[in-house]
């Protein structure tokens, strides 16, 4: 019979373990917090004594915590010798050096470490179109390809275990920011009376950023960041019509004022004719 362990359940991990339970797994759980494994022990899992008993009951464990700190919390109860021969899949988020860490002390106890970067929320753990960024060493993920498909697709992304946490981390990097300047948005559209119903459509349309993404990713790689469509300078004009109409809307200015800020130092840096391509200078530290 397929096992598997599961170590974390929150939102995530349950679902993950669920995931297995329903597509007949033999699945061990372990969890701070005992009585979040009530649920799935009523439908067959084992809740392991220990996390030792936890980390030997297979040979992939699962994790899926808050954070590396909670990694080590936990996996730090365990004796050094029962991490000999595991695989640990490691889908708790956090950064690629601490991503690195853990692989090199997991690597020490005899394990390897498959990092993970879940891209999608609980309640599609199993579906279709789910997809995880994976890196680690390929034999790994080739040995528990299946298992890890029960979960979401794999997308491998090479053997270095910081990457997926970077592809992650770059990917919230967007996700946040994006999302948080709809919600912007939306404060000086409300501010108007504008309804967030009447506003979705063309929020919709704005938020749809393939165009531009499509258009300058060649561009950057080759170098050029001649403004031929648009111009450093015209983001200036174009951020300070925006700043002047939230803050007489009466909206918190800061995020399009840091916004505003970044184009100004790439004009004055003398890229006001450049494209905007050119902030990606101006943001490299
Ligand atoms: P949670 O933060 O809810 O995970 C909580 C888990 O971590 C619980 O098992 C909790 O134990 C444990 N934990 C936290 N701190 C400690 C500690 N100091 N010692 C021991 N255990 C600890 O996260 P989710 O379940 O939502 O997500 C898990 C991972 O998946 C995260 O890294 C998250 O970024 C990632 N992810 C989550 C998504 C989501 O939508 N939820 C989407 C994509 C990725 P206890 O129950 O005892 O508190």
């Amino acid at each position: 019979m397929n096992s598997v362990t599961v170590i974390g359940l929150g939102p995530m991990g349950q679902a993950m373990a669920h995931t297995y339970l329903d597509s007949g797994y033999d699945v061990t759980v372990w969890n701070r917090t005992a009585a979040k494994a009530d649920d799935l022990v009523a439908r067959g899992a084992r809740l392991a004594p220990s996390v030792e008993a936890a980390v030997t009951a297979n040979d992939l464990v699962v994790l899926s915590l808050t954070d590396y700190d909670a990694v080590y919390a936990i996996l730090e109860q365990a004796p050094a010798a029962a991490f000999a021969g595991r695989t640990v899949a490691n889908l708790t988020s956090d950064t690629p050096d601490k991503a690195r860490k853990a692989a090199a002390w997991l690597a020490e106890r005899g394990a390897v470490q498959i990092t993970g970067g879940v891209q999608v929320p609980p309640p599609l753990i199993g579906k279709e179109g789910a997809e995880t960024y994976y890196s680690g060493p390929e034999d790994a993920i080739e040995t528990h390809r299946a298992a890890l498909e029960v979960l979401t697709r794999i997308d491998h992304l090479g053997e270095d275990p910081g990457l997926a946490a970077l592809f992650y981390q770059i990917g919230m990097d967007m996700f946040w920011t994006g999302l948080v300047s709809y919600l912007h948005a939306q404060a000086v559209a409300e501010a108007n009376g504008i309804s967030a119903e009447r506003f979705l459509p063309n929020a919709v349309k704005t938020m749809d950023f393939r165009y531009f993404l499509e258009y300058y990713a060649p561009r950057i790689a080759a170098g050029n960041h001649e403004g031929e469509v648009e111009r450093v300078a015209m983001g200036v004009a174009s951020m300070e019509h925006v700043l002047h109409t939230v803050e007489a809307s009466g909206v918190d200015g800061s995020l399009p004022a840091t916004v505003l800020d970044l184009f100004r130092r790439a004009a004055a840096k003398g890229h006001g004719e450049d494209s905007l391509t050119r902030l990606i200078e101006v943001l490299k530290r």
